[in-house]
């Protein structure tokens, strides 16, 4: 069977591809070495290796399952989902003009106003998940790049991605879109027209919390892309082989997590939505959300497992209820295979988000048991 012809399901689960030649290994193997021999006339053993910054076997071999999940024609890894953000935005000249989503993941919006703001960018934030709004914004003047998040964090709003792409290109700007809470399982946004999608692979790609990482991957290689690389490669913002590999072997059980959190979340979703001690649920698969068609066409596969929810009463109590979780741990971070929940305000209590909000990522463990356990810490 042809390579690329794999279902995703199939990619993930043998990601790194084909049986190690040298020791017949059926997954890949990891080599540290940071140089890499030449032969008497001074030819590189092996053309592809000269020197571990811009070259590493596994880490492009993750590359690879990652380009072909989203359909681009290829990708990057960095060693954080905000260095590839960084990476995106050291492309935009000195004095150029830039739209961003607001109300995302809060260090994005952070990081992108103080660079900015060093390098006389002109910054727009709009409510992107109003495409009247991002359409009325482009329509001021060009732009370089328009940066979206869908769904987002932690307002799971979802943008509409083909809208944006019709927006940004009305004003001469390249789409990028932040897509870690979708995952390349629930969405493909090159596929909907982005130009470049970027996910924090830290979160559901890894899935077991214990690799950062973040991805770019281009729908076609641009000027502007290889700028990015031969950056990359010269200023060093490069996966090492061992995070490399543990993202490739935490990839191949992508479809199947995605699977089953997707299911706990949809669960979860009616569980809280019914809860009388829960005052409203914001998940993009429940009827109630304003774009939940919109995210039915976008997310075919199901909405996600990052949800929040407020809770009646203030803040204490919403700190309470946090609180008493037993099988959801208090901390930051989405997508792994346990579940997480977060009092946002806690974190950022300088932008607007409500007291009462916490913020839950679901994870794979027995849906049953995550609900009961909410509903001992809500007080049945
Ligand atoms: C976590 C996250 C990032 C940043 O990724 P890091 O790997 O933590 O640097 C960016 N965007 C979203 C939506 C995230 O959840």
């Amino acid at each position: 069977m042809d390579f690329e012809d794999m279902l995703p399901e199939t990619l993930l689960a043998q990601a790194g591809g084909a049986i190690d030649q040298q020791s017949g290994g059926v997954v890949p193997p990891i080599q540290p070495a940071t140089t890499f021999a030449r032969d008497e006339n001074y030819n590189p053993l092996n053309q592809n290796n000269i020197y571990a910054r811009p070259h590493n076997d596994v880490a492009r071999q993750a590359e690879a399952v990652l380009a072909q999940l989203e359909g681009g024609a290829a990708a990057l890894l960095f060693p954080s989902g905000m260095a590839a953000i960084a990476a995106l935005f050291r492309t935009v000249p000195t004095g150029g003009r830039v739209i961003v989503q607001s109300g995302i993941y809060w260090n994005t919006t952070k990081w992108i106003r103080d660079f900015c703001e060093r390098r006389q960018i002109v910054i727009d934030e709009v409510d992107a998940s109003d495409a009247a709004a991002l359409a009325a914004v482009c329509a001021t003047g060009p732009a370089d790049v328009v940066w979206v998040e869908t769904p987002s964090n932690p307002w799971l709003k979802v943008t509409d991605v083909a809208a944006a792409k019709k927006a940004a290109e009305s004003c001469g700007a390249l789409l990028a879109v932040d897509s870690t809470a979708a995952s390349p399982i629930l969405t493909n946004p090159l596929k909907l027209g982005a130009d470049i999608v970027m996910h924090s692979t830290t979160k559901v790609i890894n899935g077991h919390s214990d690799v950062l990482g973040g991805v770019l991957v281009t729908k076609e290689v641009t000027p502007v892309w290889e700028e990015i690389e031969v950056d990359r490669a010269s200023a060093g913002a490069v996966m090492g082989p061992f995070e490399a590999w543990l993202l490739l072997r935490g990839m191949r059980t992508m479809a199947l997590r995605v699977e089953r959190m997707v299911d706990n979340a949809m669960k979860i979703a009616h569980f809280l939505e019914d809860h009388p001690k829960v005052d409203s649920v914001l998940f993009p698969g429940l009827e109630s959300h304003p774009q939940h068609e919109l995210a039915k066409a976008q997310m075919p596969g199901g909405a996600g497992f990052l949800m929040s929810f407020l809770v009646k009463g203030g803040k204490e109590t919403a700190l309470q209820v946090a609180g008493k979780m037993k099988l959801f741990h208090r901390a930051t971070s989405l997508g792994g295979v346990e579940s997480l929940v977060e009092h946002r305000h806690t974190i950022e209590p300088h932008t607007s988000i409500p007291e009462t909000l916490l913020r839950i990522s679901v994870g794979a463990e027995n849906a049953g048991d995550l609900i009961a356990d909410l509903g001992q810490a809500l007080g049945q």
